[in-house]
């Protein structure tokens, strides 16, 4: 049996490009028998860029919601706030202190966003610790990441290998997940969906204001509604294929292709699927996010699952070090 650990971002509320790309897959993995998954809420990493008390709450809900309005199993899947386990940052600081200073220097990640943002904190230099926190607290065998996530979790392999050194078998030492990314989600402009690109699908938002992301901001050629059209240089029909059945796709894109089928059919359709896939999650998640006790209550009760795997091992931890 292998123990999988997934850290979901808290930066906002899931989109069309999450749901598909990173959401629901992610609670396919989780109903395999055969594994154990801890999925938790990065808030304290959030904190390297967010100091507004409010937001830093609301996406922890917001995100929340959106898994639970997916169907995650807290039964199976242990689904818990990372602030709500402060094991986690003692965690962090023992590891930051068995981890060279000039090993973090080479972290990618952090010469990328000291680029980028404005915010450059140390909090931001040390992330790579605290995710090794966030992994090795849990006894974690393997960790989902994306090809940008792999040196981070080298580096939590090695402070791990680094403390087994000096103390023998403290930690267990991780294996990558890598994610293939295969499924790429365009976004309103054709771009890759993304939060900071702002060509967001936002299917949380009521049917009213989804008509109008749809109507509006999705990009179309001028080509007459009479002439055919290529489905595959189309944002339309590639958002439309990741939902819709294979027949209902090959319906749209033979359409298309014959002509006299303009994008505003094609933005009909792919709106009517929306709905038709997205009404009932969507429920589900204004439910929750009407209902915060209740996703404190869950969460709650996934932090006290979670605490009890992290003392066990911070106690092996601490005796190791010395205290
Ligand atoms: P940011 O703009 O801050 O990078 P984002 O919208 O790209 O935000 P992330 O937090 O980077 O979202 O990604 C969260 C998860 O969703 C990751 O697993 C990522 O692979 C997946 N994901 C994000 N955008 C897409 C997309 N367009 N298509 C498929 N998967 C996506
Ligand atoms: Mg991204």
């Amino acid at each position: 049996m292998a123990r999988i650990l997934t850290g979901i971002q808290s930066t906002g509320t899931p989109h069309l490009g999450n749901i598909l790309g990173a959401i629901l897959p992610a609670i396919e993995n989780a109903k395999a028998k055969e594994n154990d998954s801890f999925l938790f809420i990065a808030d304290l990493h959030s904190l390297t860029q967010i100091k507004n008390p409010e937001e830093l709450r609301a996406n922890t809900y917001s995100v929340a919601a959106a898994w639970l309005a997916f169907g995650l199993d807290t039964d199976k899947t242990v689904f818990y706030r990372q602030s709500d386990v402060p094991q986690c940052a003692e965690l962090a600081w023992y590891l930051n202190c068995f981890f060279p200073y000039q090993r973090l220097k080479l972290a990618h990640s952090f010469k990328d966003k000291s680029n980028r943002l404005e915010d450059v904190n140390a909090g931001l230099f040390i992330y790579p610790m605290l995710m090794a926190a966030d992994i090795l607290l849990y006894d974690a065998n393997l960790v989902p990441v994306g090809k940008d996530q792999l040196q981070h979790l080298e580096m939590a392999r090695d402070v791990a290998a680094r403390v087994n050194h000096k103390f023998e078998n403290v930690f267990i030492v991780p294996e990558p997940l890598v994610r293939k990314d295969s499924m790429l989600i365009p976004g309103t402009d054709g771009e890759k969906m993304s939060k900071s690109k702002h060509n967001t699908i936002d299917i949380f938002q009521d049917q009213n204001s989804l008509k109008k992301i749809i109507n509006k901001n999705i990009i179309t050629d001028n080509i007459p509604l009479e002439e055919p059209k290529d489905p595959n240089g189309s944002t339309i029909f590639k958002l439309y294929q990741q939902i819709a059945s294979k027949d209902q796709a090959n319906e749209m894109a033979e359409q298309l292709k014959k002509g006299g089928y303009g994008w505003g059919h094609a933005k009909k359709e792919l709106l009517n699927i929306l709905n038709e896939q997205f009404d009932a999650p969507r429920e589900k998640f204004n439910y929750f996010m009407n209902n915060k006790k209740e996703l404190d209550t869950i969460l709650e009760s996934g932090a006290q699952k979670a605490k009890a795997v992290a003392s066990e091992t911070l106690n092996r931890v601490r005796n190791a070090i010395g205290y």
